[in-house]
Formats: structure tokens, sequence, C-alpha cells
């Protein structure tokens, strides 16, 4: 059955469309306001509009009804009607009208009607399929970019919203292994009732999917959390009635929850496909949420133990080295005959007695430098220095032990004379180390220690030291010590700076160690940024080097942010920048990302304050700028005079390096 609408006063027009569709449906009316609710609510196929009607406007009229999806034919009177009219009517009838020809328009405009309706529906399907691959796609880029499980549950469930338009929701998920949390995001507030209905129904339906729960879950230890959107209107079980679609969140055999949508208007078969599609989605970034935190635990776990560990070494070294010191106390009495006679016999005895007790107490001393240096509680002194000195020190200290075995020990020192900023006594054990090991694994032949100026891109190395050596930059002083002993294998040559490591050989074995000397000595050069590596051809003998970076050196800005740090970290002190108008933001941002930096002076008010400086363990200032001269000049006057105030105070000058944006800025000590 047809439905038209019949806009005419004219009683003997309403009568020719009564007969013509007499089957069908006509309603008449001339009331404008009654017009667009009959056209609203009563949706009719076609309207007729007699063009000789006075009231309503018939232009006005016309453009209105086209707004809505009927065919609008007119019936043409005595009237000329303009473009303005015309253009908004589909069909047009003379009067008087022809019953035939009036029923054949309506049949062709109800196909028309029907094709043209057809068409919005599609158009609209496709509208609404766009929108929820849009909705799709975006809940997917969105859920690539986080591991907070509570995150991804949150953009799932919008995405589920956005394309489907659900009353209710409830997401259950496991926050950690034993930690079940119910999501409810809900359109108005959830009755207690439902609540614990909602409750009851995710406990079952848990129970339900696993045949074997890894964990049992209860009333009593399911969390809950509600996210209403609206507070006028509260829901009960009624909301149980609504359409309803429910997924698992699974992923292989991992189950990490599920979700369940609740819809007065009932869910098409599309929908359920979008809601399947998105809940499927999150199952993976669930998984590598939960390696992660897994991950993340055994890490905490085995720092713990590590820690543990270190203090134990720690704790045992140190109760160790106390009688030790005694031992080797009573010894030396005993050697000096003031404890009474010995015999050739006894003083035999007790210097070999004497011997281990020096060699335990080295073996103490590397265990106690090894676990202070994993712990980062190493403490280091660093100082402009010259490392020659410290080369004749061991040099000198070392040759009557080698003299003992026959060898000599050379030092050929460069003759660039560069300082370097490091601590004295800790290069004396690196290079100790080395220059015993050189006379420890040499039968016959010279030792020769010497040192050159190199920069890091010149450097010969083995490949297994790339990683070691391809962080340094700039100019560095290198410290070789070759022997002519046994050497190395080269399948060995990085193991030997691995904790504990003897090569097996016969003359390891004989000659007895811990295997923490290199690995000592590796750290302690990395904590003055520089490096230590080996080249050894077996039975010719082997080369160590290490470099450490110089001071003076502009090049070695790199240096300099690391000293900064170990500076602040070893004394736990204010570090502060003097700011000369813009003075070095690169450093200044560094030390602010770790942390580090506590204050920012302006220079004159610093100088203004002089006793703010006694807070300071350094100042770092900016050397280019023409008043930073004046600025050095009345702070090294400053420290000169209240010496006793400010000793603990560094200064550091930073410049800025023509041409390089990146490294900008350097150091001079
Ligand atoms: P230790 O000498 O106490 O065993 P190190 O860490 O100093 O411990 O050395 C580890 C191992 O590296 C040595 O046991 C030895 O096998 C090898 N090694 C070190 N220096 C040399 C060298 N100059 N020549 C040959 N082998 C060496």
């Amino acid at each position: 059955m047809t439905k038209f609408l019949l806009i005419s006063e004219d009683s003997g027009k309403e009568e020719v469309i009564k007969n013509t569709f007499s089957s069908d449906e006509v309603i008449t009316c001339t009331d404008e306001v009654m017009i667009f609710d009959i056209l609203k609510v009563e949706d009719p196929d076609i309207v007729i509009v007699d063009g000789d009607i006075e009231k309503p406007d018939l232009k006005h009229l016309c453009r209105k009804i086209k707004q809505f999806p009927v065919i609008t034919i007119l019936i043409m009177g005595e009237k000329e009607h303009n473009k303005d009219i015309t253009h908004n009517i589909n069909l047009f009838i003379k009067t008087p009208i022809d019953s035939k020809l009036l029923t054949a328009a309506v049949e062709s405009s109800l196909r028309t009607r029907q094709s043209l309706l057809k068409m919005t529906k599609s158009n609209q399907e496709l509208a609404a399929s766009l929108y929820q691959l849009n909705v799709l796609y975006n809940t997917s880029s969105q859920l690539a970019g986080t591991l907070d499980k509570d995150k991804l549950v949150k953009i799932m469930i919008e995405g589920i919203e956005k394309s489907l338009n659900f009353e209710l929701s409830c997401t259950l998920i496991f926050r950690s292994e034993r930690e079940p949390v119910l999501i409810i995001n809900s359109l108005y507030k959830v009755s207690e009732r439902l609540l614990e209905a909602l409750k009851l129904r995710a406990i079952l339906s848990y129970k339900s999917l696993l045949s074997d729960p890894p964990f049992d879950i209860k009333i009593g230890n399911l969390k809950i959390e509600k996210n209403i959107k609206h507070n006028i209107q509260e829901y009960d079980f009624s909301v149980l009635r609504f359409d309803n679609l429910f997924a698992p969140i699974v992923l292989n055999d991992d189950f990490f929850g599920f979700t369940e949508i609740y819809r007065e208007n009932p869910f098409s078969t599309e929908d359920a496909t979008v809601f399947q599609t998105l809940v499927r989605q999150v199952a993976i970034p669930l998984q590598s949420a939960s390696f992660t935190q897994e991950l993340k635990a055994t890490n905490q776990k085995l720092q713990k133990l590590e820690r543990l560990k270190s203090e134990f070494i720690s704790i045992v070294s140190h109760e160790l080295r106390t009688p030790l010191t005694a031992i080797k106390n009573a010894m030396d009495i005993i050697l000096s005959g003031k404890a009474g006679e010995m015999t050739e016999n006894i003083e035999k005895f007790v210097s070999m007695g004497k011997r281990n007790a020096i060699r335990l107490s080295g073996i103490i001393n590397d265990l106690l430098d090894i676990s202070k240096i994993e712990a980062g509680k190493m403490d280091f002194k660093f100082e402009l220095m010259h490392v020659e000195p410290v080369i004749e020190y061991v040099k000198n200290n070392l040759l009557e032990v080698a003299k003992e075995k026959g060898l000599s020990i050379q030092f050929n020192p460069s003759e660039d004379n560069v300082e370097v900023y490091a601590d004295s006594n800790r290069l004396e054990q690196v290079l100790t180390n080395l220059v015993s090991n050189a006379i420890k694994f040499t039968q016959k032949g010279d030792i020769e220690i010497s040192t050159k100026v190199v920069n890091a891109r010149e450097l010969h190395y083995d490949q297994c030291f790339e990683e070691d050596i391809k962080k340094l930059q700039g100019n560095y002083l290198q410290v070789c010590v070759t022997d002519h002993g046994i050497g190395i294998e080269r399948k060995d040559l990085n193991h030997v700076f691995d904790k504990f490591a003897q090569i097996e050989n016969s003359l390891s074995r004989k000659v007895g160690g811990t295997g923490l000397g290199l690995p000592i000595a590796r750290q302690l050069m990395e904590a003055h940024n520089g490096a230590i590596w080996c080249d050894s051809e077996i039975n010719k003998g082997s080369k160590f080097y290490f470099v450490i970076p110089i001071a003076n050196d502009k090049s070695n800005f790199v240096m300099i942010r690391k000293q900064l740090a170990q500076k602040a970290r070893s004394n736990g002190s204010t570090l502060a920048v003097i700011k000369i108008k813009s003075t070095n933001e690169t450093i200044e941002k560094l030390l602010r990302e770790n942390n580090l930096l506590n204050k920012t002076y302006m220079a004159n008010s610093l100088i203004e304050k002089e006793g703010m400086m006694t807070t300071l363990s350094l100042i770092l200032m900016d050397g280019d700028k023409p008043s930073a001269e004046f600025l050095h000049k009345k702070i090294d006057s400053v420290i000169e005079q209240n010496k006793d105030l400010y000793g603990k105070c560094d200064i550091m000058y930073s410049y800025e390096i023509e041409g390089d944006t990146h490294e900008k800025d350097s150091y001079s000590g």
C-alpha cells in the first residue's frame, strides 16, 4: 500500500486522487505545521501538492518538503510557477487530472524512490563500516604504543564503545598473576544487586572458560573498578536482558581475561565480528605486557641477589683482613728477631708464611675492589696529573721481582708531556697488575712500558674489543706494557678480562692468581673514560694497552660529562653551573637530566655572595666569553684567599668548539 499526502483545499482534486488510488492511503492536509508532523510521523511515500493553494506559501513549502525523502508531485493549475518552485519538485501533472497519467507517474516515482532508499541504506552501511574500520585502525595503533595493562584495556573498551555503542561492559583482567580486576564501564549507575550479579557471572565465566584455572577467583578477592558516565539513573537486573556479546582475551594457550558488553538495541553479525576483532587485538600487547612484567620482576630479583653477593663478599673480605693483618704483624715481629732467637729453618718457614699472607691479602683486596666496583661504591680521587711518575714508581717497585726471574723492565716515555684527569692510586693498581702479569707469564726477555699520544680513530685492536673502543673520541694518552712471554691465543683475548678467568695453560696454574686483576683494571679504566685491551701471539708475547683521555683536549667533552657525574656521585654534594649569560646549555641540560644539578647561579650573584661557594663541589663556567677571564681571576683569587673553605671545590671551564654543534662543549682544567 502506498501512502500519499495531499496538500490541497480543492475537494474536486481530492476526490479524483482518492478515486485513482482507492486501494491506497491518502491523507489530506493544508495546515503547515501538521504537514511536517505528518511527514515525520507517517513517513508518506509521495506528496502531491496542489499548485493553486493560497496558503501555505508554495515556494517555502516545496523547499521544506525537499528535505524529506519523499517524491513530490505538483498539480499545475492556473498559476505560472517560477524556478524556485519547480526546482524542488520531482514530477508535474496538469489539470484536469488524467487518472491514467497520474497512476503511471506515481508508479515510476515509486520505483525511483525504492532505488533511492536502497542507495541511501547502502551508503549508510558503507559509512558505518568505514567508521568501524577507522576505529579499528586507530585502536590497533594505540594498542601498539603501550605495554601498560590498564591502558591497553582502556583503549580496547574505548574502541568497542566507539564502534558499538554499548550501555554496559564488564572486563576481567589480571593486573598481575594473582590480582584479578573486573572493570565495569556503564552509561548509568549500577545497583549493588546488579554489581553482585555481575561479579558472580564473571567468576562463573572464568571457571567455565578454563578447565583448570590457575587461580581461584572469589567474590572476596575480585577487585572492582567502575567507570560510570552519567549518574542520573541506575541500572538493575533489566540490563541482563539486553542483547550481549562475549569474547575471551586469549592468545594461543595464554588466557588474559574476557570482556562482555550489553546493549538495548540488538547487535548484528557485523557488530559481533567487529567486537571479536577488537578483543583479539588486545591479546598480543597484553601478552608482551605480561612478559615485560615477568622480566622486570626477574631482573629485580637478580639485582637483589647481585647486591647480596657483593655485600657478602665485602663483609667476608673485611672479616678476613683484620686477622690477616694481625698474622702479618706477628710474623714481622718474629722475623725482626724481637720475639727471640730464630733458627735458619724457622726463618725460612716464617718467611714463606709471610709471603703467603701477603698473597692472601692481595686476593682479599681484589675481592673487595671488585665488589666495591660492582656496587658502584668505589671511591676515586681524580686530579690533573702526569702518568710518567706513576709508571716509574711501579717499575721500581717490581724491578726486584723481575730481576729474580732474570728479566728487566724498560720505560720509554712519550715526549708529549700531557696531563690526564685521573686517580693516581688506581692507575698504579692497573699498571702493577699489567707489569706483574708480564713478569709472571714471561720466562726470558725484556718487559717494556711505553707511552704515546694517540687519537681514538688511529687505535689498532682486535675485533673482539670493538665494543669497548668504539665509544672513544678525541685524543688519549696510551700506555702499553709489552712482554715476550707465553702469549695468549686469539680466542682467549677478550676472556682474560672476564671475572675469575684464567687461561688454561701450565704456567697459569703454576703461578696462581685470582683472575680478578684484569677485570678490575677494565672497570677502573671505564671509570676513567678510557679503555683497556690486549694483543698477543702465542709463544711470542703480549701487549696490554690502556688509554686515558687527555685533560686539556678540547675534543673530550664526553669524558667531562662522565667525570662531572662521577664527581657528584662520589661526594654526594652540590653541583652547580655558574651562568655567564647563556652558559653552556648542553652541560646544564645533561646534569639536570641526571639529577645532578641542584642549582644554577648567575656568576655575579655568586661573586657577591662569596660564602655560597663553600656549599659547592664543582663550579662549571663558560670559558670563552670575554667576561669569563675576569671571572676566572676573581674566583681563583677568592679560592686562593680562602683555601681552607674552598679546598674541596673544583672549577671546570667549558668552551664552545667552533663548527661542532653536537658536542659543542669542552673542558680545560
Ligand atoms: P691473575 O693474573 O690473577 O690470574 P688476571 O686477571 O690478571 O688474573 O689475568 C687473567 C689471566 O689472563 C691470567 O691468569 C693469564 O692466563 C692471562 N694473562 C694475563 N696477562 C698475561 C700475559 N701478560 N701473558 C699471558 N697471559 C696473560
